[in-house]
């Protein structure tokens, strides 16, 4: 198998192309190291990857790419490039949103489609359904999103929809729910409220902390991406959730037990966009892909917070 992913230098993309390299694929990564984060921590997501001669690595945006030489012999594409992040979606930086998310996923849909990818696998979010659906969310509850950048995927996911169904182009969608572990990107709750207990600097918490969100471990997440693409049915959507559904006080409380550290919290004002809950009914990924999520928000923070304090950047 020859595979394309974008976003490879990325938090999940990372550790799925390294998944896909053990199993045996020749995998090609695309990513333009955009500046949501500091570039080196991005390089540091591939050192696992140094000298893999299954891997290699293409730095570009997709906008720029030369996708058909690119996508020449590749047999299923992974795409996982996107600009994330629901607070910062605001203002004037939604362009880039609308240029990371939403135009480079048309132009990819429209590469693949010439190029007849025999599988396209599309990383969409829980953001979709935003704050007006039931819990647990379900692949058929309304759409309805709460931030531009939700907007944004669900935008990205009607497109790649549509290349199904005008174009036979076979495509199968993926929500995560709130992803972590080794490699989480430095803007996300865990990964702040981690670093601020290795450092002794204070954690801030925006809201009153009963927000609650369905936390998956990164190694699920990459085990449901692949299945999805493997099994999933053409045109399908499923969510990938981690089953472990908490407050970020509750939260708070959990990775003080893990790493000893009380943490001294600055409670903000609650930021626009941000949800009140999210929960996940994985029946559909379990009954289709046999997906069942297998760490649990214990033993993944355990193993988040031992591969930040180690310096350690696998799962
Ligand atoms: P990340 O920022 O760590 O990785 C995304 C990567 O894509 C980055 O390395 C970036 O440089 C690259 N990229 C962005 N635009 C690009 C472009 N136009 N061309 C080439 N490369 C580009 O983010 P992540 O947390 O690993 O998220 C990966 C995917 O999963 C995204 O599509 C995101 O929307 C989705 N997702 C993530 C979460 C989560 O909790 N992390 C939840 C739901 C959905």
């Amino acid at each position: 198998m020859k595979t394309l992913v974008t976003g490879a230098a990325g938090f999940i993309g990372s550790h799925l192309c390294e998944d896909l390299v053990r199993r045996g694929d020749n995998v090609v990564g695309l990513d333009c190291f955009l500046g949501n984060y500091d570039r080196q921590l991005k390089e540091g997501h591939l050192t696992r990857l140094d000298g893999e001669t299954r891997f290699e690595l293409i730095e570009a945006g997709i906008l720029d790419a030369d996708l058909r030489t690119l996508l020449e012999g590749v047999d299923r594409v992974f795409h996982l490039a996107a600009l994330p992040g629901v607070r910062s979606s605001w203002g004037e930086t939604f362009a880039d949103y609308l240029t990371h998310n939403v135009m480079s996923t048309q132009v990819l849909l429209e590469a693949c489609k010439s190029a007849r990818t025999q599988r396209f696998t599309y990383a969409s979010s829980s953001s979709v359904y935003g704050e007006t659906s039931g819990l647990p969310m379900r692949e058929d509850s309304a759409t309805s999103p709460y931030s531009p950048y939700g907007v944004t995927k669900l935008a990205a996911e009607n497109l790649v929809r549509l290349y199904h169904r005008n174009f036979g182009l076979p495509t199968v969608c993926v929500r995560y729910f709130t992803v972590y572990g080794p490699r989480q990107r430095p803007d996300m709750a865990i990964q702040r409220f981690l670093q601020a207990a290795l450092d002794g600097t204070p954690v801030r918490v925006f809201g009153d902390g009963n927000q609650s969100r369905d936390f998956t471990y990164v190694g699920d997440i990459v085990d449901g991406t692949y299945s999805a693409a493997v099994t999933g049915q053409l045109g399908g959507v499923y969510n990938i959730g981690g089953g472990s559904c908490v407050t970020l006080n509750e939260l708070i409380a959990l990775i003080e037990a893990v790493s000893g550290v009380h943490l001294r919290v600055e409670r903000e004002e609650a930021k626009p966009g941000d949800v009140r809950s999210t929960k996940a009914d994985c029946g559909l990924a379990k009954a289709a892909l046999d997906f069942i999520p297998k760490t649990s928000l214990e033993n993944g923070i355990a193993k988040h917070w031992e591969s930040l304090a180690s310096g350690e950047f696998g799962f």
